[in-house]
Order: structure tokens, then C-alpha cells, then sequence
């Protein structure tokens, strides 16, 4: 179930009162409630931003109609120059206000931009008592796995393997926790089965979490750093695995080469790529580092493996019936005793241990916008 339509349904409490979606969408918002919304922003930032933090940088935007969806998509794939942005504010005669260096003008304005046309995920939000900001969180972590669980459209809540709570930020956020999932009747239900310290208020938000939106399938002669891509690719170096623990492994098209990498903190991932071998054709996901231009693989389609001959034994004399020896690396082989050579040893098949098909990064290195196997067919 979503939020659209006519039906009106509950999606939060904030100070012990419910919220209700928004029947429908107002066409015209009135010149008072237009100002009296621009106050309680411009309010809200002042009071609550972080600005001794050198990387907040708040920025609002209040509209009276909605920029084009052309302005998130190229936020959200590319590089926006804040000049851009504030151009396009003065034209649609928007109130906004940036702070410091005003780069959060450009994250508030795409966001306005966003539609919940394409995909939408939706995340339910909890927030904790004032008291209680900046002190540790108390959430039941077995009540999160038992909710992960039960609530099958809910997704990157709780990374088994690497036994970390995935709904409870990191930072001194006044949120409790965030669950992401796809029905909004499921996440109720799931803040039912969180064991946690008192919940202030909470909120349903539509999000674009979990869809995939950053990704362009590109060739590899048209990828550029900060952009996120879909390129196939044959393998035609092995990977390896660097100080560091981060695997490499470079793919070519009829365009290019590209190295890719599982960096460190994909954990358990990097396992699957280390069995990839030249030959090999893959689909990778992810964003460009640079220092060489890298993809960061957030997941991968192997749709090709290929047979993978090794050697077992050196061949065996025909006279004498003993193994020769090798001459030398891409020598060949002689026996000792009779002299006989051979150029071929004996080889088998390798067992390959992974299969074709999709793998993604465990739910600890995920990114948020990266679209979850789970939800990849719908
Ligand atoms: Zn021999």
C-alpha cells in the first residue's frame, strides 16, 4: 500500500498528534501560507543546523511551483554547480537562503525536483526525546532482526554476517531509527516489533532510497569521475587484492578499459569477486573514485563465466612412464631419463565456485540510494 490517492491515511505523530497524507495536492497555496511556510523553514534551520560543523552547510528552497524533474535526475547523477542552481531559483522567483558555503541549496532544490513517479520507497522515521539527544541510543537489536524477518518489504535493516544494526544512524542526529521498505502499512507494523527507548514522534517520508535513480548505463569510454554507472564488460585482468584489502579487477568493451573495485568495507563481497577470472562478463554498478578512474562496485550481474583450464600434473614420459620435469616457465617439459619432450601438460577444468546471475554489497556497505536485490525485479 503507498500514500497516493484520495484515501487518507495516517503516517505519523509529531508532539501526540496524528498526520494524515495530504489528500490531494493544493494547486494554489495562498500568499499568507506561503509566507507563514517560508518563516517556519528559515526558522527551523536557524534554530536546529549544525553550523559549527565544517560539513554543514544548510541551504532551504520554499517554491510555488515544482522545478523540472530534469534537475533531481541531474543531481542525482552527476555534478550541479550551486551557480546553476541559484540561476534557476531566481527564475522560478523562489525564496531560498543558502548558509556557508550554500551547498545545501543544491540538495533541498533536486529534492523538490524529485517525483515519486518512477520508484519510490517510503522510510519511517522515528524521533527521539530532546533529553535524550546526544546520549546513546537504546534499541533492542534482537527485536530489529526479529522485525527484518517478519516484515518482508521492509529492506537494509540488519547485516547478519556483519552484525550491524543498519536503522540506527551514526551520528548525533536527533532520529531513533529510519526503516526503509515498500508498504507503508508493513513499516507500522514494524515499529510495532522495535523494542526501543520512548519514541518522540515519527513521520512516513517518501524517499527515493533503494531505487537506483544515480545509475546511467554508459560505455566505458564515456564514464566520468563523480558519475554512477551500469557498464558491461569483459574481464582481462585477474583481480587482486591490495594492501588494504581492496580487490581490483579491470573490464574492457569495444570502447575502453575500466578498473572496478570491491573496496575493504564491502566485506564478505569481496570473496565473489576474487573468483572472477579473464574471460569472465559482468554488469557492474557503481560510482567513479579516481586516482585511476575506478568503479566502486555497489553490485554486479555475472552473465557470462568462462571455462577455466589449470594445470594438475606434467606430462608423463611415453617411454619410461615417469612425470617430465619442466624446463622452465612456457618451456616445456623433458624427461630426465630418455630425453623425450612434450609442450603439454596435463590440465583439467577449474571449478569455478560462483555462479552467473546478481550479487550486491552486504547491507553494512550499502548505499542508500543503491536499489537492493530484493526489490531489483519489481
Ligand atoms: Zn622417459
Amino acid at each position: 500500500m503507498g500514500l497516493g490517492g484520495k484515501e487518507k491515511i495516517k503516517i505519523g505523530e509529531i508532539n501526540g498528534k496524528d498526520v494524515f497524507s495530504s489528500v490531494e495536492l493544493q494547486e494554489d497555496v495562498n500568499e499568507l501560507e506561503y509566507k507563514k511556510i517560508k518563516k517556519i523553514v528559515k526558522e527551523t534551520v536557524e534554530e536546529h543546523a549544525k553550523v559549527e560543523d565544517e560539513n554543514t552547510n544548510p541551504g532551504f528552497s520554499v517554491l510555488k511551483r515544482q522545478p523540472d524533474f530534469e534537475v533531481y535526475k541531474k543531481a542525482v547523477t552527476q555534478v550541479v554547480l550551486l551557480d546553476e542552481i541559484t540561476s534557476l531559483l531566481n527564475k522560478l522567483d523562489a525564496d531560498f537562503e543558502g548558509y556557508k558555503n550554500g551547498r545545501g541549496l543544491i540538495g533541498a532544490t533536486s529534492a523538490v525536483a524529485w517525483s515519486s513517479d518512477l520508484d519510490k520507497t517510503y522510510e519511517l522515521i522515528s524521533y527521539r526525546q530532546k533529553k535524550r539527544w546526544n546520549t546513546k541510543r537504546d534499541v533492542d537489536t534482537e527485536s530489529v532482526k526479529t522485525m527484518d524477518k517478519s516484515c518482508r518489504t521492509t529492506f537494509d535493516n540488519y547485516d547478519y554476517q556483519n552484525k550491524h544494526n543498519r536503522v540506527v544512524p551514526n551520528s548525533p542526529c536527533p532520529i531513533l531509527y529510519g526503516i526503509r521498505g515498500d508498504d507503508v502499512e508493513e513499516l507500522m507494523q514494524a515499529v510495532s516489533i522495535v523494542r526501543s527507548e520512548p519514541v518522540d514522534s515519527w513521520l512516513i517520508f517518501e524517499t527515493n532510497q533503494g531505487s537506483d535513480d544515480h545509475l546511467q548505463k554508459k560505455n566505458i569510454e564515456d564514464i566520468r569521475l563523480y558519475r554512477s554507472v551500469i557498464v558491461e564488460g569483459a574481464v582481462i585482468h585477474n583481480p587482486y587484492t591490495l594492501d588494504g584489502g581492496h580487490v581490483i579487477f579491470t573490464i574492457k568493451d569495444s570502447t575502453g578499459t575500466i578498473d572496478c573495485a570491491a573496496y575493504e568495507p564491502t566485506k564478505e563481497f569481496r570473496d565473489i569477486i576474487r573468483e572472477l577470472s579473464i574471460g569472465d562478463v559482468v554488469e557492474v554498478y557503481g560510482g567513479l573514485r579516481e586516482n585511476p578512474l575506478t568503479v566502486n562496485i555497489e553490485k554486479i550481474n555475472i552473465q557470462y563465466l568462462k571455462d577455466v583450464v589449470e594445470k594438475i600434473e606434467n606430462p608423463i614420459c611415453p617411454k619410461c612412464g615417469k612425470h617430465m620435469k619442466s624446463k622452465g616457465k612456457d618451456q616445456g617439459f623433458k624427461c630426465k631419463i630418455c630425453g623425450i619432450k612434450s609442450d603439454k601438460p596435463k590440465l583439467r577444468q577449474r571449478q569455478r565456485m560462483i555462479r552467473t546471475g546478481f550479487y550486491e554489497v552486504p547491507v553494512c556497505a550499502r548505499r542508500h540510494l543503491s536499489k537492493p536485490l530484493k526489490r531489483v525485479s519489481k
